[in-house]
Formats: C-alpha cells, sequence, structure tokens
C-alpha cells in the first residue's frame, strides 16, 4: 500500500489553473498532488550569439527553473542571496528546455527567444514533470495568444509533451512519487514523452542500488499509460 493509498500506476490529481501571470505571453499553475509550479511563458526577440554565430536560422527555447524560498519544508535560501545558483535548479532548467523544444518547430517562431520561467510555488516530488508538463500547457496558451492577436500565422507546436517520475520503493516499481516516497526509492526515473508515444529523454538513477534491466521495463510499463492521462489533462486544460 502506498503513503497515500494509491495503486502503482495511479498519478496524483492533477489541475491546472491559466493565465494567472497577465503580464507573460501564456502562463497556468499546475497543481499535481501537493506539488504546485507556476509556469510562465515570454517570448523576447533575437536569438542567442551562437545561434547567429553559426547561422542557425528559426527561434530558440529556454528554460529557468527555482524554488520559491517557500516551497520547501526548511525555508530555501534564494540564489541571489548565496550568490550562486543551485547545481540542481541547472541541471533541471535544462531538461525542462530540452523537453519542450521537442514540443516546438523552432523555424516557425521566428528570430525569438522563448522563455519558459518554472518556479515552484510548494514542493513534494516530481517538481521537475510538473515544470515540463505545466510548461508545455503554458506553451500552447502562449502560441494560440499569439495567433488571436494575428502575431504568428500557424502554430509552432508539432508534438504534445509531458512528463511523470516512476520509482522503485520496496521492490515495486510505482508511478508519480511525492517526496515521502522518493526519499525512500530504490530507483529514481523521470521521464519525457510524446502525445505519439517516443521518448524525449529518461533520467533514470539507481539511488541505493544498481538496477536490472527488468526492473526498468517494469518502470517503463507504467510510465506510458501515465503520460496518456497527462496529455488528457493537459488537452481538457487547453479546451477551457
Ligand atoms: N526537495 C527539497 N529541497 C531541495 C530539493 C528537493 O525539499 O532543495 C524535495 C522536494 O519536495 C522535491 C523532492 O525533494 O520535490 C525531490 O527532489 P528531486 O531533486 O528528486 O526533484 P523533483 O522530484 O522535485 O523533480
Amino acid at each position: 500500500m502506498r503513503s497515500d493509498g494509491r495503486e502503482p500506476g495511479d498519478l496524483r490529481t492533477i489541475t491546472f489553473e491559466n493565465e494567472i501571470a497577465p503580464n507573460a505571453t501564456g502562463s497556468t499553475l499546475i497543481k499535481w498532488g501537493h506539488t504546485q509550479v507556476i509556469c510562465s511563458v515570454c517570448i523576447e526577440p533575437g536569438v542567442p550569439r551562437w545561434m547567429r554565430d553559426q547561422s542557425v536560422g528559426g527561434g530558440w527555447l529556454t528554460a529557468e527553473y527555482s524554488m520559491l524560498p517557500y516551497s520547501t519544508l526548511n525555508r530555501k535560501t534564494r540564489d541571489i542571496s548565496r550568490g550562486k545558483v543551485d547545481g540542481r535548479s541547472q541541471e533541471i532548467q535544462r531538461l525542462i528546455g530540452r523537453a519542450l523544444r521537442a514540443a516546438v518547430d523552432l523555424k516557425k517562431v521566428g528570430e525569438k527567444t522563448i522563455w519558459i520561467d518554472c518556479d515552484v510555488l510548494q514542493a513534494d516530488g516530481g517538481t521537475r514533470t510538473a515544470a515540463i508538463t505545466g510548461g508545455f500547457v503554458a506553451l500552447s496558451l502562449a502560441f494560440r495568444n499569439l495567433i488571436n492577436k494575428g502575431v504568428l500565422l500557424e502554430n509552432p507546436i508539432i508534438e504534445k509533451i509531458a512528463a511523470v517520475s516512476v520509482g522503485v520503493v520496496n521492490g515495486t516499481p510505482v508511478l508519480d512519487l511525492p517526496y515521502v516516497e522518493d526519499v525512500d526509492a530504490e530507483v529514481d526515473l523521470n521521464v519525457v514523452m510524446t502525445g505519439s508515444g517516443d521518448f524525449v529523454e529518461i533520467q533514470g538513477t539507481g539511488e541505493k542500488n544498481t538496477f536490472p534491466q527488468t526492473q526498468l521495463i517494469k518502470m517503463l510499463d507504467l510510465v506510458a499509460p501515465g503520460i496518456n492521462n497527462l496529455i488528457k489533462a493537459q488537452d481538457e486544460a487547453l479546451m477551457r
């Protein structure tokens, strides 16, 4: 039995509160179990210098991730007060950027940079997967808003993207780990997938032990139906 009574393949309850940041081009507050992340999209003219230097056409998409000081049980000092960027945040924001670049045909964006800002309001495990899953909704809203304004002529989205965690707790593969399970997990895996069922990225670690291929396959078997349910939840949030 899991800490919150779920079956191994069940997701926590997930909701989206759209357009909570009026000055962003698109935004959503994803509430996934007790994890809450504000995902906002802003679009600026111009692309990174390396793109211009290498004559890479089209736009760019990048992400920033941070945990608000009061998102954790013990106050988390802001990076600006520590004077350096948290290594974990840096790793997570690069993952979010890679994941959401797979959603977009950047050639259709023009010479612009899309910023995905993910700020964790409450952390209870799975903040990176919430940032990606919510980031996709914010991105879709942003493009829709730009199309409605006549700024964009066609939608640059080419794939739906969602992400979920899966792990092994007390020898059993379980989907979508809250913090209490995450700290006890023998294996911790974060999986990003497309709506058409392909993998974008798999981040997996044997936290306490190494793990065999058979266990990896059992974990991945839980992921695909979970991603399908997440894509349905995103679709519903975008229909409103
Ligand atoms: N966590 C925390 N403080 C930190 C980092 C993590 O309280 O500085 C907690 C938080 O609940 C987070 C969980 O540990 O969701 C798991 O962290 P992990 O690095 O595995 O990332 P996540 O599962 O959030 O993507």
